[in-house]
Order: C-alpha cells, then structure tokens, then sequence
C-alpha cells in the first residue's frame, strides 16, 4: 500500500506521512517539519527551491512532472506569488515553469550517471 504526499501529491509513499517518515519526492519530513509549517507553506517553498527531488535513492519515473503531481493530487500551488493569476501573466509563469524542469532534468541526468 503506498500513501500521498500531503506537500508535494506524491503518490507512492512507502509509509504513513507521519512518525518522522520522509518524503522521497519533496523531502518533508513528516512530524517535524509539518509541526510548525502547513502542508501548502511546505510545499510552495519546495516550489521556490526549484520542485528538487529529494530521495537518492529512490529516484523520479522517467519524465516525472512535479506540477502535474501536484494537479493530479488535486494540490493547490502558487510558483513565485500568491498573486491572482490573470491572463496576461500567464506567459511569464509559465516560463519560469520551464526553467525549473530543465533544472530537473539536469539534476535527474547527473544523479543517474
Ligand atoms: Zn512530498
């Protein structure tokens, strides 16, 4: 049985998000770092630091998305600001979007050699 990440929507926890158990994905650790922050708090300075992987592991599927993660996990999420995000922003965020994944990839690629 797997559980999901209340932070970052990771959906094949190994254990309960609780009793000092990690997150593999977003690296919270559960009854510690949820004790003085909320999930959301959590989760958009996971965003913030560039969505990083934690686990070394246990490492992402290939092509693994943290923003579709969270959508899917149904997460509410705010890269950058809490600001309303009107239309003409759009374009803007969505580039900074992309600059994090290619991080990512980056990062994904030197961990497997
Ligand atoms: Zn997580």
């Amino acid at each position: 049985m797997f559980y999901l990440c209340p932070v970052c929507g990771f959906e094949r926890l190994p254990h309960v998000p609780a009793n000092y158990n990690i997150c593999p994905c977003c690296g919270t650790e559960f009854g510690l770092d949820d004790t003085t922050r909320s999930y959301e708090d959590l989760r958009n300075d996971w965003i913030m630091r560039g969505t990083p992987w934690f686990s070394r592991h246990l490492l992402p599927r290939i092509g693994w998305n943290p923003f579709l993660q969270m959508t899917l996990a149904d997460l509410e999420y705010h890269p950058g600001n809490n600001e309303s995000q009107e239309s003409n922003q759009q374009e803007e965020i969505d580039l900074g979007m992309d600059a994090r994944f290619e991080r990512n990839e980056l990062s994904f690629a030197a961990s497997v050699d």
